[in-house]
């Protein structure tokens, strides 16, 4: 029941691009690097990761197999 109320209240923090977790505005983060051509990986202050969907204009929380496929990229 807790969940149900929980995942719309992070969507919407989104949707107003501020992270779920500090409210922090997302446009103020950390662009970390590049994740493909049309997105960005977004690291808040409070360490939550997010990709910057640039064709959409929209933050995601970023996967773990997202993070592991930047992380990937920076060896290289
Ligand atoms: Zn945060």
């Amino acid at each position: 029941m807790l969940k149900r109320i929980l995942h719309p209240f992070q969507d919407v923090l989104l949707q107003r691009k501020l992270c779920v977790g500090c409210t922090f505005p997302l446009d103020k983060a950390n662009r970390i690097g590049i994740l493909t051509k049309n997105s960005d990986l977004v690291e808040c202050k409070c360490k939550r990761r997010y990709v910057f969907d640039r064709k959409l204009g929209q933050y995601r929380r970023a996967s773990l197999q997202e993070e592991q496929q930047y992380l990937k990229n920076l060896k290289k």
